[in-house]
């Protein structure tokens, strides 16, 4: 039944032919944004003096009057019913990777004996929720479950079907944040305040930096009929067992290659979806493994970036299945193989100009691009264990330091230029004899083919935090992560590296040292201290291990072990400081990473158990009982000693057999108690260590033995989709 049932899933998914993609007959410039409640439809739905207040809101982060939320509701129920919607949720991102909304209707009772579209100011500003049944590390029980989502007007509402989308912050009765939502606005606000007291010292008229994100979301598909026939992929995101394929990615053929058919209608589909939604979707390319792609938009302010990849991420899933494909954001979904991150290409601009961008010829424009530089590693270089942690889960684990991804360090690229341009003003003092180059010209002796414009740095894919000319791009993120979670602990920390950097210099001042020259001094002093973070070599290399535990940098690789960051001193009180998070904020939030690494570790070890002794044990056991038939039958029809000759081989496969199997069953049973062990442990942080050393090594071990069977027993009896088969289907 099972052979039968795994032919018909492989022979579904190789007819498959490209699904009808629905294409608005408008271009993408015209339907852009068609679903989101933007400047646009406010200009023509809310009276002009609360269009101007929203503006001053969005634009400037101007306080929010609540006088005006009855207003600007009702423009958006009108907006809304245009386009057929009957429903509005509050949508926020809990501390469970995801987000999650709950739906009602506009009906409300006329009070004449009918029903009318409703929709009040103050749906639109808070609703209250359960704050208990959402991951809370404690801050909720269940009797005082009472949690708050509150609308974030700079993110524009927009509508789902027949819903209209208002995001929102979540926070408890008590005002400690259960999202990532509010911490992340908290700390985009700390950093606006010190990047722009720290920029006015260059640009006087400065009022205020925004932070921008360019995520790339990396992914694979794979055909979803073969997806249900694979419990582990179904339980996890990831398959706990298989063979490596023969051919996988060692012939570089899949990076940028041509786009397979059912692919690229996937791709059209999600890109129209995403644009309507107004997610500025600009690239789609294959990546390095089979079956694995991206998807990149341009750049948009950091909060709303962060709301277009949770969104992104779900229709991802859901077009995915209109397609007939499962889209696997797990950072591992395969071993052997590349996982997939999410690059977050991180830069800061003020509302006259760019932060991060080469400088120009000034003396000016050089300090304040060797501050912001400078600054930055400072702040890096001071959390690069908080760094790491707001990056690790029990997922991008697996993805970490395997000569794919970054190592689990955290150290910055900045390119020969740059770095230069640093020294020569740590040893000088000034950057009189600099002139930074831009780009170069390089001619290809092919005279049909123009000249091209060279960069300045050439990029080095082995850093996880790596300059690439007018940016950084943080490169360790998981393809499944939230990104606000890393966004929230590297802006904090550069606000706390830029707040500092300005207090020394108004110190100097105030002694008497003028502007330049204090501003000099003290990036000299920095410029020494932050060398242990600047790193331009091989970052996947053994020897780099080695020069960073030297350095001091955290090297730490147990994800438990690492989320002891969050509570490391210096830590809270730089959370604390920038009145991001409190340390009980932190503590809480420890509890729930504790917890979910546990839980997931623990879904992992039992849905493996339960396929190797549902599966693997009786399926190798049938085709071993099959050759042991085989070797009783050919002793009946040959003479002893030749008997014995040609059933040598299947002696041997027997024997094999019997060893892999009761290695496993052996083993199996051993990580069962391993894991009632690990139950047993009351402290969270203990039972996640527990559940990293104790249980987790068990997967990989058994694994070994069950992708050994997987090439022994016959093929058509073998219960599960191998990977030749879930990689390579379009
Ligand atoms: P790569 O070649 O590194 O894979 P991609 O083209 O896939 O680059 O993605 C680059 C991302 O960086 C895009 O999201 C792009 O909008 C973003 N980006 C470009 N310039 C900036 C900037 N100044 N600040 C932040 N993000 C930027
Ligand atoms: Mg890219």
């Amino acid at each position: 039944m099972a052979s039968k049932l795994r032919f018909k899933v492989v022979g579904d998914a190789f007819e498959k032919r490209p699904v009808e993609v629905e294409v608005p007959s408008e271009r993408p410039s015209d339907y852009f944004g068609k679903y989101v409640f933007n400047k646009r439809q406010m200009y023509q739905y809310l009276p002009a003096k609360v269009f101007d207040k929203m503006c001053d809101v969005m634009e400037h982060g101007a306080p929010l009057d609540r006088s005006i939320a009855d207003e600007v509701a009702e423009g958006m129920k009108k907006w809304a019913i245009d386009l057929g919607v009957t429903h509005y949720t509050h949508w926020f991102q809990p501390l469970t990777e995801g987000t999650a909304e709950k739906h009602d209707g506009f009906v409300e009772h006329d009070m004449k004996g009918g029903m009318i579209e409703a929709f009040e100011g103050k749906l639109l500003v808070q609703q209250e929720s359960d704050g208990s049944s959402f991951p809370n590390g404690g801050i909720r029980s269940t009797f005082e479950a009472r949690g708050y989502t509150a609308w974030d007007p700079t993110s524009p509402v927009f509508v789902i079907g027949d819903t209209l989308m208002i995001p929102t912050v979540f926070f408890s009765y008590t005002g400690e944040a259960l999202d990532y939502k509010a911490p992340l606005k908290k700390a985009l606000f700390a950093i606006d305040c010190a990047a722009t007291a720290v920029a006015q010292l260059f640009y006087p008229d400065v009022k205020k930096v925004r932070t921008n994100l360019g995520w790339e979301q990396e992914y694979f598909l794979v055909d979803e009929s073969l997806y249900w026939a694979r419990p582990d992929l179904v339980m996890t995101g990831r398959t706990l067992m298989g063979h490596d394929s023969a051919k996988n990615q060692q012939m570089d053929d899949h990076y940028l290659g041509a786009i397979p058919e059912r692919v690229e209608a996937f791709m059209r589909d999600i890109e129209i979806r995403a644009l309507e939604l107004g997610i500025p979707c600009k690239t789609r390319h294959n990546e390095v493994a089979p079956n694995q792609f991206e998807l990149a938009p341009i750049f948009e302010e950091c909060n709303l970036a962060v709301d277009h990849n949770m969104l992104m991420m779900s229709i991802m899933k859901r077009v995915a299945r209109k397609h007939g494909f499962r889209c696997l954001l797990h950072e591992k979904p395969f071993k052997g193989i590349n996982g997939s991150g999410k690059h977050n290409n991180w830069s800061l601009t003020t509302d006259t100009g760019i932060l991060l961008h080469a400088p120009g010829k000034s003396t000016n424009d050089n300090l304040r691009f060797v501050t912001f530089i400078v600054e930055t590693l400072k702040g890096v270089y001071d959390h690069n264990g908080l760094l790491k942690a707001s990056i690790m889960s029990a997922s991008n684990a697996h993805r970490l330091g395997a000569n794919e991804a970054p190592p689990a360090i955290i150290s910055s690229f900045l390119g020969h230029t740059v770095s230069e341009l640093l020294n020569h003003v740590a040893e000088y003092g000034n950057d009189e004899f600099l002139t930074y180059a831009g780009k170069t010209p390089m001619r290809l002796d092919i005279p049909s083919i123009p000249e091209i414009l060279i960069d300045n740095t050439d990029r080095n894919r082995t850093s996880p935090f790596a300059f690439t000319g007018n940016r950084f791009e943080f490169r360790a993120l998981g393809s499944e992560a939230n990104c606000a979670s890393a966004m929230l602990a590297l802006n904090t920390a550069v606000a706390d590296a830029l707040t500092s950097f300005r207090q020394r210099v108004d110190e100097l001042m105030e002694k008497g040292e003028a502007k330049e020259a204090a501003i000099i001094k003290v990036l000299c002093d920095d410029i020494r201290y932050i060398q242990p973070i600047h790193f331009d070599g091989n970052g996947y290399s053994d020897e780099w291990r080695e020069e960073a535990a030297r350095r001091g940098l955290d090297c730490e690789t147990s994800c438990p072990v690492i989320y002891d960051n969050y509570l490391n001193e210096s830590t809270v009180s730089m959370f604390e400081r920038q009145k991001v998070m409190t340390r009980f904020e932190l503590e809480a939030r420890n509890e729930i990473k504790w917890e979910t690494y546990t839980k997931r570790v623990q879904i992992e070890a039992r849905i493996f158990g339960d396929l190797c002794m549902n599966h693997v044990i009786p399926v190798s056991t049938k085709y071993q009982s099959a050759l042991i038939d085989n070797v009783h039958k050919l002793r009946e029809i040959f003479p002893a000693e030749k008997a014995e000759k040609i059933s040598a081989d299947n002696l041997r496969i027997i024997e094999q057999i019997s060893d892999h199997n009761s290695f496993i069953i052996e083993n199996v049973e051993r990580m069962v108690e391993a894991r009632k062990v690990a139950n047993r442990i009351e402290c969270v942080r203990d039972r996640a260590v527990a559940y990293h050393d104790t249980v987790a090594p068990f997967l990989e071990q058994i694994r070994v033995h069950v992708d050994k069977l997987e090439q022994i027993v016959d093929d058509e009896q073998w219960p599960l989709p191998k990977y030749r088969e879930l990689l390579f289907i379009h």
